[in-house]
């Protein structure tokens, strides 16, 4: 059995939005309440594995009470989905400092390179994390413990973003463009999770009719939309204009699978 936890579901800024005064940003409801877009997933042999550390990281790993991180797998390198890289620290102490086990392209680990470089200097202040960089390939399985990732290129305005299918579950986030050899591996999934961003056309994320169609196209048994704005609506009344097999994904939802 895998069980997916949504760390995060909203958008760059997350929400409320510093400032805003909309019905969405000050809704009471909790799902309303959107940190930076992550997952965490706990495999059949009980590895911890956590999709991108965004700014929100220390505070949903906290959250969620998660005391190891066997592999942190990036989807790119903007700043809402690597940020929290400076918090892998806590993991480190209780690995023994043993190194982390970073999972990304080429692209991610050079943004990384130099925005915590701290870390990867020859002789590095005590206490700052070890990594053990693990390069993510198109079209390239890779496995942690048991558990096989498929990558899935998609495209976010002209960066290239992996998205990930572990079994029949498929976490794809921060794209507008899904390429047709890549949706080939989309196909027969039980659970997609997909970017949707707002109703207005975008240049780089999907709106939520554009998420729709694809959805419909790969008809998975159940989709959860993800990396949300607050002009997208309030959650309750989104999610009763949803199709019957699409939901909207909020911070603390689980699923097993
Ligand atoms: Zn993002
Ligand atoms: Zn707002
Ligand atoms: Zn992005």
């Amino acid at each position: 059995m895998m069980k997916i936890t949504f760390l995060g579901t909203g958008t760059s800024q997350g929400v409320p939005i510093i400032g805003c005064e909309c019905e969405v940003c000050r809704s009471i409801d909790f799902r309303d309440k959107r940190l930076r877009s992550s997952i965490h997933i706990e495999t059949n042999d009980q590895k911890s594995l956590i999709i991108d550390s965004g700014p929100d990281f220390r505070q949903q790993v906290l959250r969620e009470r998660i005391t190891k991180l066997d592999g942190l797998i990036f989807t790119h390198q903007h700043k809402d989905h690597t940020a929290g890289m400076d918090d892998i620290r806590g993991f480190y102490f209780l690995n023994d400092m043993k190194p982390i086990n970073l999972y990304g392209t080429e692209g991610v680990f050079n943004q990384l390179k130099q925005e915590f470089s701290y870390m990867f200097v020859e002789d590095k202040y005590p206490g700052v994390p070890s990594v053990e960089l693990h390069e993510v390939r198109k079209n390239e399985t890779f496995t942690i413990g048991d558990t096989t990732l498929s990558p899935v290129e998609v495209w976010h305005r002209k960066l290239a973003v992996m998205g990930y299918r572990i079994n029949n579950f498929a976490y794809i986030t921060d794209a507008n463009k899904i390429e047709e050899d890549q949706m080939q591996k989309l196909q027969n999934l039980d659970v997609l999770v997909l970017n949707a961003l707002q109703h207005k056309p975008h240049q780089s994320h999907f709106t939520l009719a554009e998420a729709l169609d694809v959805i419909k196209i790969l008809k998975p048994k159940k989709a959860y939309l993800t990396h949300i704005s607050h002009r997208l609506g309030l959650h309750s009344e989104v999610e009763k204009s949803l199709p019957e097999n699409v939901s909207l994904a909020y911070d603390g939802l689980s699923i097993t699978l």
